[in-house]
């Protein structure tokens, strides 16, 4: 054992989230989620648990949290149906497990961790995912357990907008800027050293049937290395693969030679931006460096070092 300070950082997501649009009770059930989900990531690694259970203790806990975008309160698919994706990995090993259009488990995070864990693969998907959840003993619940009015409001609306698009007056953004991404996410560096990454999400309300993002995709949303950093991303998924921006971060400091800082600082800022996303991260390497970055109007964020209270913030 290293005996080494240890840390943990959480998201519950980026986007167009400032004041004006959260209102004072969400503020607070959200800075409450964050701030239960530091204190119980903390209580794990505080013992000289892994980094790996404090993630996923971390994460487990804000997928319970109707108020992010993960497990329940998560976002609807067209179709008005619920599909879930999640990863985790284990920087020491470089094991990673990942779950895509799940629709029983109650804490996919879990179901992600069990493939990882207690089959020969890394992602399953769809029922194979919600029968091997099963057969593991995770706990399942009846699709109508994520359900939220609030989510359910969101997408009348948007079904709504696309059967009548507004007219467009010259300079306003177009339709679908304002999005909040509520994905949900943690990294950690135990006292042994070793760093773990878990991301967890609903995807984006209105998504498409069968669409699956950055958040189960190992590279993309979600990247541990033991050494280097652990990763995990927020925002629209797509860029996120295609740019495969939480290994970009790792290859950034393996290769160049990076700062943890410089290295999501270009991924967010330069990367993301230039090819058009939106989105954020959150991150910590193998010194305890804790680095978050976003290109939004704000990002549910906290962290906790040693001894530390949690450090949470929303707003830029
Ligand atoms: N990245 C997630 C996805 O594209 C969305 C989010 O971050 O809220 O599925």
């Amino acid at each position: 054992m290293r005996n080494q300070p240890f840390v943990l950082a959480v998201h519950g997501g980026a986007g167009s989230i400032t004041n004006q649009v959260i209102s004072p009770a969400k503020e607070k059930e959200a800075r409450n989620a964050l701030e239960s989900a530091l204190a119980a990531g903390y209580a794990v690694l505080e013992e000289g648990g892994s980094s790996l259970d404090a993630v996923e203790a971390a994460v487990r806990l804000l997928e319970d949290a109707p108020v992010f975008n993960a497990g329940k309160g998560a976002t609807f698919n067209k179709e008005g149906g619920i599909e879930l994706d999640a990863s985790i990995m284990d920087g020491k090993t470089r094991r990673a497990g990942a779950v895509a259009g799940t629709t029983t488990v109650k804490n996919p995070i879990s179901a992600a961790r069990a493939v990882m864990e207690k089959s020969a693969h890394v992602l399953l998907v769809g029922r194979g995912a919600d029968q091997f959840a099963a057969a593991v003993g995770l706990e399942i619940v009846k699709p109508s357990y994520f359900w939220t009015p609030e989510r359910w409001e969101e997408l009348q609306r948007q079904l709504n907008n696309e059967r009548r698009p507004p007219k467009r007056r010259t300079g306003t953004p177009p339709a679908g800027k304002a999005e909040k991404f509520g994905t949900v996410g943690a990294v950690a560096l135990d006292m042994s050293g070793n760093l773990a990454a878990a991301t967890s999400t609903g995807g984006i309300s209105n998504k498409q049937f069968g669409r699956v993002g950055d958040s189960p995709i190992v590279g993309a949303g979600t990247y541990a290395e033991n050494d280097c950093c652990a990763v995990s991303a927020t925002g629209q998924g797509e860029f996120f693969i295609r740019y495969v921006l939480a290994y970009d971060i790792v290859a950034l400091m393996k290769y160049k030679g990076l700062s943890i800082e410089q290295a999501t600082a270009r991924a967010i800022h330069q990367t993301l931006k230039e090819a058009g996303g939106q989105g954020g991260v959150i991150a910590v390497d193998g010194r305890g460096n804790v680095a978050i970055d976003f290109n939004t109007e704000g990002m549910y964020r906290g962290y906790i070092l040693p001894g530390g209270k949690p450090q949470v913030a929303i707003f830029r």
